[in-house]
């Protein structure tokens, strides 16, 4: 029997108490994963993830996730949803209820929900609105009232100088990853995310994109990633991490490879990309491209989780 593991990217270690409680009682990597997601989903003060997320350039909270299960590697993913508090229980729902489909957005994804009983809920909160306000430059402000009337063009003229002037979303706060491995061996992983604050609207990031910021497979590992998606779903991200692992890096350093790779991209607006990486025997690691990133962990012979540093590339 294997000894059951959780670890979880930045601020996801407010759920691992949750996902840990069902490793313990006998429950599956996936229940464990989609149990500590939603608590990150429900804690108000991270801003980058379900209830108090920040929203896009219209002022609108548009939340991605996604989850899979490394025994069958099926997954579920939603993008783009609005209007439910924990979009990793849709992209569960997808998983088990609809194996023809892998992801689905916007309208079509709530649809899903209602039809599947996920309850609504409010996800802008009243902190996230005055950060996002004040963060919106006059520039910006203005460009979303124009977007209104006149759509992608407008905000394509402006864009290059809006997000410079912008900079990098910057707060105590961060999409989660949660991975697992249970007693059975199984391993899943599940991300959730509001995206990048003043995101241009139906903007979707990696935290939805199987392979890109989620992949899991017992014959190899799980990763998952956090920071700039685009650059994750342009290099494949976290299936490369698994490429790195199958190849004979350890965790820490398959991360610190993928990232290398993705960090060969030109790409204009520079941000930090994370990744986190749990192999079938327990190994776990992560790297980042800035200092000092962490992650958590713990197995279920731990009272409480405890932080690691992720390797810097
Ligand atoms: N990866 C997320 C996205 O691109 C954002 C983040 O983790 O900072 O939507």
């Amino acid at each position: 029997m294997t000894t059951p593991v959780i670890i979880a990217s930045e601020r996801g270690e407010v759920g691992l108490s949750a996902g840990i409680a069902v490793l313990r009682a006998g429950g599956s990597a996936l229940d464990a994963v989609e149990a500590a997601v939603r608590a990150a989903e429900a804690n108000e003060a991270d801003h980058y993830v379900g209830v108090g997320g920040l929203p896009n350039l219209l002022g609108e909270v548009e939340l991605d996730a996604s989850i899979m299960d490394g025994a069958t590697r099926r997954a579920g993913a939603v993008a783009a949803v609005t209007g439910f508090p924990h979009p990793i229980s849709i992209a569960r729902a997808v998983c088990d209820r609809l194996p023809q489909h892998v992801l689905l957005v916007g309208a079509g994804a709530e649809r899903f929900a209602d039809e599947v009983g996920i309850p609504r809920g409010p996800v802008l909160t009243e902190e996230a609105r005055r950060l996002w306000r004040e963060g919106l430059t006059a520039e910006g402000l203005a460009l979303a009232r124009e977007i209104q009337g006149e759509g992608e063009a407008a905000y394509r003229r402006a864009m290059s100088g809006l997000l410079a002037a912008m900079g990098t979303p910057d707060g105590p706060w961060g999409t989660v990853n949660v991975i697992a491995l249970d007693a059975a061996g199984n391993l899943a992983a599940g991300v959730s995310t509001s995206g990048y604050p003043w995101k241009y609207p139906g903007r979707v990031g990696d935290s939805a994109v199987i392979g890109a910021g989620n992949y899991c497979d017992n014959r190899v590992g799980a990763a998952a990633c956090t920071g700039r998606g685009e650059l994750a779903i342009r290099a494949g991200t976290a299936r490369s991490v698994l490429l790195g692992l199958a190849g004979g890096l350890d965790p820490a350093r398959a991360c610190a490879a993928a990232l290398r790779d993705a960090a060969e991209l030109p790409d204009e607006y520079r941000a930090p990309l994370q990744a986190l990486c749990l192999a079938p025997d327990g190994r776990h690691g992560g790297a980042s491209t800035r200092a000092g990133s962490t992650y958590s962990v713990q197995t279920a012979d731990d009272d409480t989780y405890r932080i690691e540093e992720r390797l810097r590339i």
